[in-house]
């Protein structure tokens, strides 16, 4: 196999992004809000998923208010990558905890579930 070199990803070190700095910009319509994500496209305009704001073509619309994407500004990575790696670090957090504390987690939840429970039978 020897296709052409269409695109060099050789990251640099020192050139490696976080994962916000990786993420597709949101943009977002002034006249009424409509948040274009680019991890979902835009279903009503069959716009696939994960096609970059500025990868649009011309003749897309904001598919609430009908504005033209010029009427769209820049807010960003929104919420999924930062979310997905403090989930990742939470999970790893928890996988590293010793069988006792584990049990310690899960029993002092049912305590305090119980308690709960308590303290709502008590209001009756
Ligand atoms: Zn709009």
């Amino acid at each position: 196999m020897s296709e052409p070199d269409q695109q060099k990803t050789i990251s640099e070190p020192g050139q490696e992004k976080t994962l916000a700095e990786q993420a597709p910009s949101s943009y977002e319509c002034r006249a009424c809000g409509y948040v274009y994500d680019p991890a979902k496209g835009d279903n009503q305009n069959k716009i696939e998923s994960g096609t970059l704001f500025t990868d649009l073509p011309d003749s897309w619309r904001c598919p609430v208010c009908g504005v033209p994407p010029s009427q769209f500004i820049d807010i960003g990575a929104q919420g999924a990558p930062s979310g997905f790696a403090e989930n990742l670090n939470y999970g790893l957090g928890v996988n590293t905890l010793t069988p006792n504390q584990k049990n310690l987690l899960i029993f002092g939840g049912l305590g305090l579930a119980f308690l709960f429970f308590l303290s709502l039978y008590g209001l009756h």
